[in-house]
């Protein structure tokens, strides 16, 4: 993996002048490298979901509920990551709601929904 990481950035490599620009630039490409890692499982975690999570409408308790895919971005430790959180929609309620995201970690309440804060301020939390 490194010779590959090595190969990729040959060019910034061998540009960085100094040891501390030199750190400076691999601890980027280690960031954006812990990113994708850190996306790749979440969004795994999240298809699976999708096929074997199932929620009861915490309103009325309704089991036959249609789970559809919510692209999502949160803000991670290493930028944004993206996948598709599942989301339910009970139509007895006429409301959508996210299970508790113990199938994908997401449930911490640690992580910003990074597009849902920027629509409605609300953390993610409004149904809608
Ligand atoms: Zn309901």
């Amino acid at each position: 993996m490194v010779e590959d990481l090595a190969r990729e950035h040959q060019r910034e490599l061998a540009e960085a002048g100094t040891l501390v620009d030199l750190e400076e630039l691999t601890c980027e490409i280690g960031d954006e490298v812990a990113r994708q890692l850190c996306q790749h499982e979440l969004f795994g975690r999240a298809e699976r979901a999708l096929k074997e999570e199932f929620a009861d409408c915490p309103d009325c308790g309704e089991r036959s509920m249609a789970c559809v895919p919510e692209p999502t971005l949160l803000e991670g430790l290493r930028g944004e990551l993206a996948y598709n959180q599942p989301r339910y929609y009970c139509p007895r309620c006429r409301r959508a709601f996210f299970p508790d995201g113990r199938f994908t970690g997401t449930s911490d309440q640690e992580h910003r929904y990074a597009e849902r804060d920027a629509e409605d301020g609300l953390g993610g939390k409004q149904p809608w």
